[in-house]
């Protein structure tokens, strides 16, 4: 192994997708944005089709081409930007349904491919996209006479249980659809968490699909080993790496392994309790990573590894975003493409 080694469990991404969607009565579809959350928007909406997910949503029409031909016809595939000027074609000819964000998305829309499936994305207070009340009140008759596939709106704060955000959202996005007669979705997988009242028609879980919290009883998805390139002993106040950032205060081993901040491991996360993992044993990650490297105290253990790993079930996406101060979303679509990548399941 020369190579970082990136794999991708998709029996855990199935069954995770299957475990939220035994939380709902409603559909449960999957968000298959940012090339599915980093991990191959193709081979993850294969593996959610097969385990029984008929639609998906990406952010950009392009995205929706690219997932199209990985999963053929059948599913629906809706597009978070809606119809863009510039995407007609593609939303014609891969049958894409754009969630229409605006008076001119709609104009453009029902001119350019009338008849065409669309939705609507409502806002009920994030203010980013889709339509506000009083613009859905001028277009709402003319939007229905078209016959809309879904009404839908998205949560600001469904990651936080108790903030009031999201019963006035709610509220918000009854007063707006109520009585449409037309399927409605509100939450992601914060709002799917927060029980029935937020799940109407369907629900479109993204992060918990892949292993990424608010689902806490999610199964890890991916698993990141490093290969040992080289080791070296240290006598007691030697330093290691940019800045001399750390010194030994014993004699040490230390390893250098093959990923660093271009392959999506942060350079923050050298300040932070990062650890890799030998087996079970965690050896620290020691000085600044930099552009390709991570160096990493192996002085406790008993043999050299040939590599040691970062993210798998022992040290979450969670637990390595929380150390680099941001976020499991973020550090799964930052995992670079240097990666060697294999798919299990
Ligand atoms: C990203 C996104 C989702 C999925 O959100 P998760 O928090 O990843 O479940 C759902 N809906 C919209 C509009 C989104 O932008």
């Amino acid at each position: 192994m020369s190579t970082a080694k990136l794999t991708i469990n998709l029996d855990a991404l199935a069954t995770n997708w299957r475990n939220l969607d035994a939380l709902t009565t409603c559909e449960t579809a999957a968000v298959v944005k940012a090339n599915g959350y980093g991990l191959d928007a193709g081979r993850v909406g294969q593996a959610l089709a097969k385990a029984g997910a008929r639609n998906f949503f990406v952010a950009a029409a392009e995205e929706g081409v690219a997932l199209r031909r990985a999963i053929g016809a059948g599913p629906g595939i809706s597009v978070f930007s809606g119809h863009m000027e510039g995407d007609s074609k593609l939303l014609r000819e891969f049958q894409l349904t754009p969630m229409l964000n605006s008076l001119d998305q709609m104009l453009r829309h029902f001119e350019v491919l009338p008849g065409h499936s669309f939705g609507v994305q409502l806002d009920t207070g994030m203010n980013r996209l889709g339509m506000e009340a009083a613009e859905w009140a001028a277009v709402r008759d003319i939007a229905l006479g078209q016959q809309p596939v879904l009404l839908m709106s998205h949560l600001a704060c469904a990651d936080e249980p108790n903030h009031p955000m999201n019963a006035q959202q709610l509220q918000t996005f009854i007063e707006l659809t109520n009585g449409l007669d037309v399927p409605r979705s509100l939450a992601a997988t914060g709002g799917l968490l927060l029980g029935r009242n937020y799940h109407f028609d369907l629900c479109r879980p993204g992060i918990g699909l892949y292993g990424g919290l608010p689902f806490s009883d999610g199964l890890p998805v991916v698993q990141l080993d490093l290969p040992v390139i080289q080791t070296r002993d240290l006598d007691v106040g030697e330093t290691v790496g940019y800045g001399n950032a750390w010194t030994a205060a014993r004699p040490s081993r230390i390893a250098t392994v093959a990923a660093g901040y271009a392959d999506g491991l942060h350079r923050a996360l050298g300040a932070g309790e990062i650890g890799v993992f030998a087996g079970q044993t965690r050896c620290p990650v020691v000085g600044r990573v930099s552009m390709d490297l991570i160096t990493v105290d192996i002085t406790d253990l008993a043999d050299t590894p040939d590599h040691l790993t970062i993210l798998d079930e022992q040290q979450t996406v969670d637990m390595l975003a929380d150390a680099a101060g941001t976020i499991g979303y973020e550090l799964l679509t930052s995992l670079g493409a240097r990666y060697a990548r294999s798919y299990t399941g």
